[in-house]
């Protein structure tokens, strides 16, 4: 049965925000102080510097854990202590298993869950709820229809593309962009586009 590498998909996390930084920088600006791309970019190099200085034994949860508390300590931003808890409960929640489709569904189950927990944000409050929700919905369906698990992170990833984009029309409800009111609106939530990154990225973190 095929499972995500953690090491892998740090890695392609990694690639794929940095090559898309300005982007995400760039929405950061129209809603936010501009730093999400340089936030992020910073936090995921330091997780691959964590990751690869760690034990090769190391086992996948506590790999999450090692890169979690590292985006909590690297990044200053809210996205930091965010992804952060996020891989820290996903971590949690794998234990010494593989991440294989079942475990990859509680283990982004509980990365949401911890996510809310911190920033108590609902779906519609225009964040990275808004893609991590639907992402984690879908690849648990898919999961628990028998999918091979390539095409129920295909799946994940498309829900959390079609969540950020219905974050466009919304009025921020939480974060720095909450601040503008109104004028949040007509604007794609950065971390519901760095969500989408970090889902698809699992996609090209598979073995086995
Ligand atoms: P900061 O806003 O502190 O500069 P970033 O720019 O790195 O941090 O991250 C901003 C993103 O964090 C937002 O686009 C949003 O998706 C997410 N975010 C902010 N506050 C919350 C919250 N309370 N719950 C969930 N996500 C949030
Ligand atoms: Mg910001
Ligand atoms: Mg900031």
């Amino acid at each position: 049965m095929s499972s995500v590498s953690v090491d892998a998909w740090m890695q392609e996390a990694s690639t794929v925000i940095t090559a898309n930084a300005e982007r995400l920088t760039e929405l950061d600006s129209a809603i936010g102080d501009g730093d999400h791309g340089t936030n992020l970019t910073r936090g995921f190099r330091a997780v691959i510097e964590a990751l690869a200085a760690a034990e090769d034994e190391l086992p996948p949860g506590r790999r999450l854990i090692l890169a979690g508390k590292t985006l909590v300590s690297k990044v200053g931003g809210a996205s930091g202590p965010l992804w952060g808890t996020a891989l820290r409960r996903a971590g949690r929640s794998v234990g010494d298993a593989a991440l294989d489709g079942p475990a990859l569904a509680d283990a982004l189950d509980a990365a949401l869950a911890g996510v809310v927990e911190l920033g108590s944000a609902e779906v519609g409050d225009k964040t990275m709820v808004d893609a991590l929700t639907p992402a984690t919905q879908a690849l648990r369906t898919a999961v628990e229809a028998g999918e091979p698990l390539a095409d129920a992170i295909t799946a994940a990833a498309d829900a959390a593309a079609e969540g950020a984009r219905s974050t466009v029309p919304l009025q921020a409800r939480k974060g720095r962009a909450s601040y503008l009111g109104e004028r949040s609106i007509g604007h794609e939530d950065p971390g519901a586009a760095s969500t989408v990154l970090i889902i698809t990225a699992l996609g090209r973190a598979l073995e086995g």
